[in-house]
This record gives structure tokens, sequence and C-alpha cells, in this order.
């Protein structure tokens, strides 16, 4: 595990000398939260947000005008963000190299608050290594008409499939409507094989229980069923981070839960920032624990 020294959360130069400007400025109006509490939140929780979040490419949802304004998706770097922001070439799909943006550490992701950003997206792979995932994402989206309990018992029913497959996941409330399921895997697989995969095993769920399961991005199809997003897991796709808030109204935050607490959740939403505050103040071991040393690899690649 890393060090939380190597994150910043304790360097001379740490956080504390990123200046927030308009900390009194409302970002959440329906909620009476303002920037200098999304810093507060991010300071808070950062021990728990930065290992999933450091040394990966990473977009961001940056709303100049609050969560209820314009917002926008950022993916490349521009050095108005900061200078601890860093900066890493990848190849776009023309072949000309362009800069991504990633964070190391607290200071970095102060510097992005100070910017407006309100929500992370990184890659599920880190720039060491761009071209191979070291994290899947299977992302639960009810269509209209499903219950909460449907999308529990479709989360543990991938669970166990996975496990079939020689595979352990976990579990996070996405802020939104659904849950995310997340596999971390060695980086044997390119993004082709890894794609592949996915969608072979959503295509199977769905095939098995098609009135509950869709693996296909079909808004028309999906009234009372869930659609197993799968595409997520392609070169350059991203899914929001643990910890993240969602520019949405309440000020929900994507909260790694253990599988035994899914049971208890009402909604992918149950967590607002007070309540991720309060969590993250209150938590004895890492919901995710083993995720950083675990060592799987997709069945085909597999000895
Ligand atoms: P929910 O549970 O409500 O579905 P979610 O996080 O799964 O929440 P979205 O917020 O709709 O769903 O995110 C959709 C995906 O698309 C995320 O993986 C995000 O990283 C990505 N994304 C969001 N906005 C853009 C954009 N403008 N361009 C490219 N990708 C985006
Ligand atoms: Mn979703
Ligand atoms: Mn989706």
């Amino acid at each position: 595990d890393k060090d939380v020294a190597d994150l910043g959360l304790r360097t001379e130069r740490g956080d504390e000398s990123v200046d927030i400007s308009h900390p009194e400025r409302v970002v959440f109006p329906e909620d009476g939260i303002t920037k200098g509490d999304v810093a507060a939140y991010y300071r808070a929780v950062a021990a728990h947000l930065l290992p999933e979040l450091v040394n990966r490419p990473l977009s961001l949802i940056r709303c100049p005008d609050g969560a209820a304004g314009t917002c926008f998706f950022q993916k490349h770097h521009a050095s108005k963000l900061g200078d601890r922001v860093g900066a890493i070439p990848i190849e776009e799909k023309g072949g000309d190299r362009e800069d991504y943006l990633y964070v190391d550490g607290l200071p970095a992701v102060m510097q992005l608050v100070q910017m407006n950003t309100l929500e992370f997206h990184p890659w599920g792979a880190r720039i060491d290594d761009p071209e191979h995932p070291d994290r899947i994402v299977f992302d639960l989206d009810p269509g209209a008409g499903v219950g909460w309990k449907d999308i529990v018992a479709a989360a543990r029913e991938i669970r166990s499939r996975l496990r079939e497959a020689g595979l352990e996941s976990f579990v996070r409330l996405s802020g939104g409507k659904g849950v995310h399921v997340v596999v971390p895997l060695d980086r044997r697989a390119d993004w082709d094989e890894t794609k592949a995969f996915c969608g072979a095993f959503a295509r199977a769920m769905a095939a098995q229980a098609p009135e509950r399961y869709l693996a296909v991005a079909s808004k028309a199809k999906r009234p009372g069923r869930i659609f197993i997003d799968w595409l997520r897991n392609g070169r350059g796709a991203t899914s929001v981070t643990n910890w993240s808030l969602r520019a949405r109204p309440g000020a929900p935050v994507a909260m790694p839960i253990r599988w035994d607490e899914l049971g208890r959740t009402r909604s992918g939403a149950d967590y607002t920032l007070a309540r991720a505050l309060r969590r993250a103040q209150t938590l004895k071991a890492d919901p995710w624990e083993g995720i950083a040393t675990l060592k799987q690899g997709l069945p085909r690649f597999g000895e």
C-alpha cells in the first residue's frame, strides 16, 4: 500500500499552499454547499480518495457556475490547471499525441478544486502503462421502473459470475442511479482484449435473463431492465472514482462499500457530502481492502 506521505498529505509544500479563491461561492445551491465546503471535503477524505485516483490519466467535470450551471468534461492537460497537475502524453485515435492530465497527490487535487472541478473520472489504467488496464468496470444502468433491490441482485450476480471466471470484484455506489462493479486486473491484457471479455461477459448475462438484462446501449429497450454497461472498458473511457462528488442535486458521492453493506443501501446516491464526511471519519477499514495486492488476470490470459 502507498504510504500516505507519498500522496502529499504530509509534505513541505502540501495542500495548504493551494489557495482557494471565493470559498464563499455557492456550488450546490439547493444544499447551500460552497466552494470552500467542497475544498474542505476533498481535503478531509483525501486518504480515501487518493489511492484509486493518483497516477492515472484523468478526466474532470468542471462547473465554473456550480453544479446547477453548465459543467464541462475535460480530458486534456492545460497549464492553467496548476503547476502541481501532471501531464502525460497519450496517442489519440488519429495518431497524434496529446497531453492528458493526472494527479500525484493532494496538492494537485486542490489545484483542480480551485479550478472548479467537482468530479474526478480516471482511466482504468495507470500512467506508467496506459495501454494495459488494471481496473475494469461493469456499470449497472437501470431503466425506468427497475427497483433498487433488482440492482443489488444484479450486482451480486455479476460478482458470482466473475468469481466463476476466477475474478474477485468490488462494489461502488455511483452517486447517481446505479452501482459499479470493479475488477482489478494484472495488466497483462490490453484494452482490446479486455473490452472483448467485458462485452462477452455482459452478453452472456443478457442472453440468460433477457427479461432482466441488456448488453446493448439501447434506451428504447431499457424500461424494466438493467443495462450492463461494459463500454467503459475501452481505451480512453473513464468512470467516476471513489469518494468523488457528483455535480448533481444533493451533492452525492461515488462511494466504495463492502459487499456485505450493499443489502443495507437504498439508492446509488445514498451518500451525500455530509454522510461521506462522517463515513470517512468512522471507517475502520478500507471497504476495498485488498484491491491493491490482488493479482488476477482475465481467464484466457491466466495460467
Ligand atoms: P449513474 O449511476 O447515474 O449511471 P454513472 O457515473 O454511472 O452514474 P454518468 O455520470 O452518466 O453515469 O457517466 C457516464 C460515463 O461517461 C462516465 O464513465 C463518465 O466518465 C463518462 N462521461 C461523462 N461525461 C462525458 C463526456 N462529456 N464525454 C465523455 N465521457 C463522459
Ligand atoms: Mn451508470
Ligand atoms: Mn452507463
